[in-house]
């Protein structure tokens, strides 16, 4: 039977007492103080009126109650909408409408800006506590696998954010695959990225569902990560891969006692080899990269340490996914071929929040009649099935009729001793349609310029592949969870 997942963290909280299940900034909350918490909590949303069928919202940073709240939305059994605090008011009022959340609870620094979103509602997250404490605690409801358990609004790497819906029935499955990658009650896992986000949210709720210890970090910053993985000792960490980047890249790493981790994951954007092979070298306990997509109905994982000569590659399916590649036209292509990768898996997102023709845009059915998700990716499946994955489609080059991907082109700019960063874009070309332009992070006193460095990229370089130009940049724009946003990159250089 499914239950809710409220009830899975009551049932938690009334078995493991003073055992921690959040850290947070100093703070060590009991599982049974966290209990009280998120009953009490529920207890107040069901009192205003919130239950299956209702929507809350929260723009927040991480906190405690932004924990508690997650936990008492589910157990009153409405759905959470968690808004990326990263995106305009413009974007956020159309989440809050297009979500119908009827309540918004806010961080101090977001409470003005979600006040002015139309939300009928809105409370400072800060004072949940004291805002619910009149509240008689609540039991968790009484749900349906159909029922909403969240939804997301994607990344809005490439376009606009569209909304994820996920069911109970959704999460089990996907929270059921999760534990098998070895993740007990005895975990500590930290994690930094926001948890509006999927990536995070795929640390954050197995870990609550187990009984094991969730410590969160409001703030990512390399040295306060360090001294936290030593002070608590975590066994887990999820990360993306940009704080793997500037964690190795910290000067004092090597000084911090890290023999805690068992494992690490990581996912969400591109995990070079090379920086594999860095974590590993010096980074105590296992390195797990997965792929997947907030939709649902692709995932990879690669356990690192059991395959040290596929770390350019993402890994295998997991359990009961079936991935496949196609062309331009949408026909399924032989074996090893370069194409569009799809996917099913049990954990599928029913459908885009009212968005049918996305929705519809998305799928691909094969010659059975099954539908699979379209991952907007460019890959290709080895033989022994492991997944070597290229470009988003979007971020391709076409020039003179080749199609050549960025990945390639960085993949070689980042092997220049001088260079701690790139990405590449398309750019319009009058002679090949569109030609290749990078962009670099050049290491502090660096003796490279950027002309040097796109001559020495070019020498190693196919013909139809070289680089038009290299520009330095301090930093590239990315994401609130460490997504490159090459959208940004390239919109200096086309028009609308
Ligand atoms: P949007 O769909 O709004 O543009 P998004 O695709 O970035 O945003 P997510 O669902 O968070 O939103 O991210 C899924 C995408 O992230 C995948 O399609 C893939 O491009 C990328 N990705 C995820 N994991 C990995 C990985 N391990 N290696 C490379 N890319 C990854
Ligand atoms: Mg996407």
């Amino acid at each position: 039977i499914l239950l809710n997942f409220g009830a899975e963290v009551a049932s938690n909280a009334a078995r493991l007492g003073d055992k921690p299940a959040v850290i947070v900034s100093g703070r060590t909350v009991s599982w049974a103080d966290f209990g009280v918490m998120v009953a009490q909590v529920t207890g107040k949303l069901r009192a205003q009126g919130i239950g299956r069928g209702g929507f809350v919202a929260s723009l927040a940073e991480n906190s405690l109650e932004n924990v508690v709240l997650y936990c008492a939305v589910l157990s009153a059994g409405a759905c959470m909408v968690p808004l990326p605090f990263s995106a305009t008011g413009a974007a956020l009022t159309r989440m809050v409408e297009d979500s119908g959340a009827s309540m918004v609870f806010a961080s101090p620094t977001q409470l003005e800006v979600a006040q002015g979103l139309g939300a009928k509602q809105v409370y400072p997250l800060a004072d949940l506590l004291d805002w619910a404490a009149d509240a008689e605690p609540a039991v968790p409801a009484q749900i349906a696998p159909g029922d909403l358990f969240n939804i997301i609004y994607s990344s809005g790497t490439t376009g606009l954010p569209k909304g994820i819906i996920h069911d109970h029935q959704f999460r089990s499955r996907q929270l059921a695959r999760i534990t098998r990658f070895g993740l007990t009650e005895n975990a500590r896992m930290i994690i930094s990225t926001p948890i509006y986000s999927n990536t995070t949210l795929f640390a954050m709720l197995p870990t609550l569902l187990l009984g094991a210890t969730l410590i969160v970090m409001p703030k990512f910053n390399t040295v306060e990560f360090l001294k936290l993985s030593q002070e608590l000792a975590p066994t887990h960490a999820t990360l993306v891969p940009v704080q793997y980047m500037r964690l190795l890249a910290e000067p004092t790493f090597d000084d911090y006692d890290l023999s805690s981790y068992e494992m690490k994951f990581c996912t969400s954007a591109p995990l070079p080899g090379s920086l594999i092979a860095k974590i590993m070298d010096r980074w105590p306990g296992n390195l797990i990269e997965v792929y997947g997509m907030t939709e649902g109905g692709i995932s990879t994982a690669l356990n690192c340490r059991e395959f040290p000569d596929k770390w350019d590659t993402v890994g295998r399916a997991g359990e009961g996914c079936d991935m496949r590649v196609i062309d331009e036209q949408g026909k399924e292509l032989p074996a090893g071929e370069f194409g569009e990768i799809v996917g099913r898996a049990p954990s599928m997102m029913p459908a885009y929040h009212n968005a049918d023709e996305k929705t519809r845009e998305l799928l691909w059915t094969d010659g059975e009649g099954r539908q699979y998700i379209r991952s907007g990716d460019m890959g290709r499946i080895d033989e022994d099935g492991f997944l070597h994955l290229m470009d988003r489609k979007k971020d391709m080059i076409i020039s003179g009729g080749f199609n050549i991907y960025a990945a390639d082109l960085e993949a070689v700019l980042r092997s220049h001793p001088d260079v701690t960063d790139t990405a590449v874009i398309a750019i319009p070309s009058d002679v090949w349609g569109e030609t290749p332009l990078g962009f670099v992070v050049l290491a502090e006193n660096a003796g490279s310029t950027p002309e040097g460095v796109c001559a020495w990229a070019n020498d190693q370089l196919g013909k139809t592949q070289r680089l038009s130009k290299v520009i330095a940049m301090d930093e590239l724009p990315r994401s609130e969870i460490g997504k490159i946003l090459k959208k940004d990159l390239r919109a200096p250089y086309w028009d609308a």
